[in-house]
């Protein structure tokens, strides 16, 4: 061989490992904490991409379509997705969490323990404290380490969540679902009587492009409502922090969200038809990055102009 053969073959050699090894780099990364929670270690799983600063976090399990958006759009777009896992004997993706302690068998809504009042509502008085610490340890991989604020760079927290398809139900459990129109003050629509959820919710934006009302945005404050709004999403306002300072459990239930207003952390979630609700929910992940492109240049501009 040439000389410039073999340059060339050496430079060839470079090029491929080069582009292996960037390749490998806009892989995410998954790591898997062990979480205690009474006898059991619960994995909390964070895959973790470069690329944009913010967290997604998906605490139901059996929410699969969210869940895989979630990961896909980490994939593609960076940011952060904490996942609790959570698996029946026949491994198949569940909702509740279960354990046991002092030798009896538990079971905890993952997305109902992060207050004292949401804990007293559904925790058992014997494993208050080890839901505790494990709430308090998924709180400091959703936020920063002392788990009570935003990490550097990020504006607000995104929760994932699907829901049952309310049309398929009956009609008698369609009233206690959870859906856009359940926040509204109690009414009749398609004679229907919601309001099932209307304590949380100071109000509700009901998009006329909108049509499965299983599908919204519901926000801790009324900040972005326009933003959504303006992208034709249905939007539900939560109640500002001290209209939620209650003993009622309909009111401080104990979910992030609640938790988020109470400590004055911009919360955002993302709720969709679990069935028909991908192509909806993807819209959603989309606002989403370009809200945090808007505001990262915000911030970058307002860094400038602090230092002119
Ligand atoms: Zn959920």
């Amino acid at each position: 061989m040439k000389t410039a053969q073999i340059f060339i073959v050496v430079l060839m050699f470079f090029i491929v490992l080069t582009l292996a090894v960037s390749a490998a780099d806009a892989a995410p990364v998954k790591t898997t904490h062990k979480i205690k929670l009474g006898d059991a270690q619960v994995n909390v799983n964070i895959y973790e991409n470069a690329g944009a600063s913010v967290t997604f976090f998906a605490p139901h399990h059996n929410e699969q379509i969210g869940l895989n958006l979630a990961k896909d759009y980490v994939n593609r777009n960076g940011g952060r997705l904490i996942e609790i896992e959570s698996t029946d004997e026949r491994g198949r993706p569940q909702r509740y969490v279960k354990f046991t302690f002092g030798g009896k068998n538990y079971s905890i809504d993952p997305n109902r323990i992060y207050t004292d009042n949401g804990r007293s509502c559904s925790v058992a008085p014997e494993i208050n404290e080890t839901v505790k610490n494990f709430s308090d340890k998924v709180l400091k991989l959703i936020l920063d380490a002392d788990g009570k604020n935003l990490r550097p760079n990020e504006r607000f927290i995104v929760a994932v969540h699907n829901n049952t398809d309310v049309s398929a139900k009956a009609e008698k459990a369609q009233s206690a679902d959870l859906t856009a129109v359940s926040f509204i003050k109690a009414q009749s629509t398609k004679n229907i009587t919601h309001g099932a959820f209307e304590a949380q919710a100071d109000g509700v934006f009901l998009s006329n492009t909108e049509t499965d009302e299983d599908n919204f945005i519901f926000l801790s404050t009324p900040a972005h409502i326009g933003y959504f709004a303006e992208k034709g999403f249905n939007v539900v306002v939560q109640k500002p922090a001290v209209k939620l300072q209650s003993k009622q459990c309909t009111i401080d239930d104990g979910s992030l969200s609640v938790f988020a207003a109470q400590t004055a952390i911009p919360y955002i979630c993302l709720e969709a038809d679990g069935v028909s609700g991908y192509a909806r929910q993807s819209r959603m992940f989309e606002a989403i990055y370009a809200l945090v492109q808007a505001e990262q240049k915000q911030i970058e501009s307002s860094n400038v102009a602090a230092r002119k």
